[in-house]
This record gives structure tokens, sequence and C-alpha cells, in this order.
């Protein structure tokens, strides 16, 4: 079980800012920007390189919920980053699939 399979079960408590029958959302615990906020699927797919055909649709709605919720976060017209991590390289620490959002700051291109 990881960290945020117990935060979708109410073990550990996270601020969260939405949820529905596939997804939960809450605020980073560690923000790397004004607005960090974390859209998990309920289902624990490990990483991005290892969802299948069939998770198409909980994928979908992680980036139609994604830009709800930064629209909500009042990140519309200033803009905002939507991140996925996948494996060492790029720094990915919990291994349950994660959507950042972050906003609130301008930010450089290309990542660090
Ligand atoms: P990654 O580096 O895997 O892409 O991102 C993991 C993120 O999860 C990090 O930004 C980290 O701050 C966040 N995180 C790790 N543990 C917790 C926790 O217990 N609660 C919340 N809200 N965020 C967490």
């Amino acid at each position: 079980m990881t960290i945020f399979d117990k935060i979708i079960a109410r073990q550990i408590p996270a601020n969260i800012v939405y949820e529905d029958d596939l997804v939960l959302a809450f605020k980073d615990v560690k923000p790397a920007a004004p607005t960090h906020i974390l859209v998990i699927p309920k289902k624990c797919i490990p990483r991005i390189a290892e969802a299948q055909p069939d998770d198409h649709k909980v994928l979908g709605h992680m980036l139609l919920k994604a830009g709800e919720i930064a629209k909500k976060a009042g990140l519309e017209q200033s803009g905002f980053r939507l991140v996925i991590n996948n494996g060492p390289d790029a720094g990915e620490s919990v291994p349950h699939l994660h959507l950042h959002i972050m906003g609130g700051r301008s930010m450089a291109w290309p990542p660090g």
C-alpha cells in the first residue's frame, strides 16, 4: 500500500480538493509552486509506463479533471503546468500514478 493508497483510504490526512469515483485530488504536502495539487487514480496504476489500454478512461478523466481543478484554482489566465514523473531519472518518488498541477509562478523550460 503506497502513501497515496492510504490517503484514498483516509488512513492519513490530506487536503482534498476534488474527489469522484475514479480520481482523488489533494494539495501536495511539499508544494513546489504556490498552487501544487496532485491528481491520482483511485485504482493503483504504479506509473504511466505501466498503464494498460483499458486504463484509457481513467487517464483521460485525470486530464479533464486537472484542467477543471486548475481553472477552479484561478490558474486559467496565468497558466499552469501538468507533470507526470516516471521512474528514477524523472524523480518519481511515489509508485502510484500522479499528475502534478503546478501554477502561481513563472516556470522555466526545460525543467531541471
Ligand atoms: P513525484 O516526485 O513522485 O513525482 O511526486 C510525489 C509528490 O508527492 C511529491 O511532490 C511529494 O511532495 C508528494 N507527497 C509525498 N508524500 C505525500 C503525502 O503524504 N501527502 C501529500 N499531500 N503529498 C505527498
